[in-house]
This record gives structure tokens, sequence and C-alpha cells, in this order.
């Protein structure tokens, strides 16, 4: 896709989401966007970052590497998150290169994410994923083993850890009804946690995708994750 058409796609999803916020709430309320280029050639990303982008996300820590970890001696203050779901031995270049892991789903990730960044005194930002998909594996398996993991970081387990608040991922679906359910039951699940745990201080909702992103704000996302519409299809043979 060429610099003109990255460039008219990224304004015309800021309007949108602009436009979303004021009628949602009357005004604006800083929704931020993620702009996901996976799949997606460095090219594409600079065009993105001509346009004044500069926070992307990638889920594919191999990727994400390669490409990024060159950007970034260009475009010093280019912003990297890690948006899908991670295998424990991706973490250590993981951490490198991002300053948020979106996608954190189980303790045992939390633990190798807190060994990498102590080794390079890195402090991180993370998202618990919260699993609100049918068909998808990805996020917390139950509010069990979120809490407890909230309950070791609040003791002091991960020091290099900073979680941020909540991410995920409507189901696959055209059903609106269902979509709006995994994004209200999210940021419920975020109120209640930081009344559960005041000292956490859980203010991210990451939700809300190319085909989803209006119902997300609307529902109080404060970080939306766009590709498609942006970058237009991707091609998975190459
Ligand atoms: C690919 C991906 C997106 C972007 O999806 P689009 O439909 O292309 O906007 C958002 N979030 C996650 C976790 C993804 O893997």
């Amino acid at each position: 896709m060429n610099d003109n058409l990255i460039s008219n796609n990224l304004s015309r999803i800021l309007d949108s989401i602009y436009e979303t916020e004021i009628k949602t709430f009357g005004k604006k309320t800083g929704t931020k966007l993620c702009c996901v280029s996976k799949f997606h050639p460095k090219e594409s990303v600079i065009s993105a970052i001509n346009s004044g982008q500069l926070l992307f996300g990638e889920n594919r820590v191999q990727e994400a590497y390669e490409k990024f970890s060159e950007l970034k001696k260009s475009y010093s203050n280019l912003d990297l998150h890690i948006i899908g779901s991670l295998q424990t031995n991706k973490v250590k270049k993981a951490v490198q290169i991002s300053s948020c892991i979106q996608s954190v789903d189980r303790e045992s990730l939390l633990e190798e994410i807190e060994k990498q960044c102590s080794k390079i005194d890195k402090r991180i930002d993370i998202l618990f994923e919260i699993h609100t998909g049918e068909e998808s594996k990805s996020g917390y398996k139950d509010i069990e083993s979120l809490e407890l993991s909230i309950e070791n970081f609040l003791n002091g387990k991960f020091p290099h850890i900073n979680p941020i608040g909540l991410m995920t991922m409507a189901p696959f679906t055209d059903d609106e009804k269902i979509i709006r359910k995994s994004f209200s039951y999210t940021y419920k699940l975020k109120d209640e946690l930081n009344k559960l745990y005041p000292n956490l201080q859980l203010t991210e909702l990451s939700m809300g995708m190319s085909g989803d992103y209006k119902i997300a704000i609307q529902e109080g996302s404060t970080l939306v994750r766009i590709g498609t519409a942006i970058f237009g299809e991707r091609n998975y043979n190459v």
C-alpha cells in the first residue's frame, strides 16, 4: 500500500475515533491508537510514522524484532506494544523491543517477563489479557488465576513490571450484542479490580480492532488496536 493511502486511512480512522467519542460522551476522551503492522513491511510503518503515528502493535516477536529494532535507530520516539499470545522463549526479545506487553495471560509469563526485565534493568508496562471470546484461546483462563497474579504483583513479586490495565479480543462474530458484551464485561472487571485492590491502578482498556473499534470506544476503550483499516488486508503467505 502506498504512502498516500496509509496517510488517508490513518486520518480517516483518527477522525472516526474522535467522532465516536463526541457522539458517545459529548467530548473528546483521548482514545489512543495502536497501529497494528503485523505482516506489513517496514515501509508501511515508515509511511504511518511520516503521518505522525508513533505507537505500533505487533503480535509475532521475531517479525517485530526484525522490523522494529532497525526502525528504532532512525526514529527514537517510536513505541511498540506486543499484542499477540507470547511463548515463554520469546520473552527476552519481546521485552527488548517493546514498552508494553498487552497479552499477558498467565503467571508463568509474568515470571519470565520479570526475569528478562531484571537482566536488562528495564521496567515494562503490561496489560492483563481477559478471555471473552469462546473460540480464542488467549487470555487468563479464570478470574482466580488473574487475582493470584495481581496479589503476587502487589506483594512485590514483579518489581520490573507495571500493570496498567486490561486487554481483550471480542469474539469473531457479526453479532453486535455479543461483541458489546465482551467489552462491557472487561470494562466492569477493570472497575471491580480497582475497587478490590486500591493499590492497583488499572487505567488502560485495550479493546477494539478494525471491525469493532466504535463499539469498543462506546464501551470505554482507551486504546484501540487497528491494522486492516489502516494498512489494508494482510497477506499471510509472505
Ligand atoms: C491483528 C490484531 C489486531 C488488528 O486487527 P485488525 O482487524 O486488522 O484491525 C488487533 N489486536 C490483536 C491482538 C491482533 O492480533
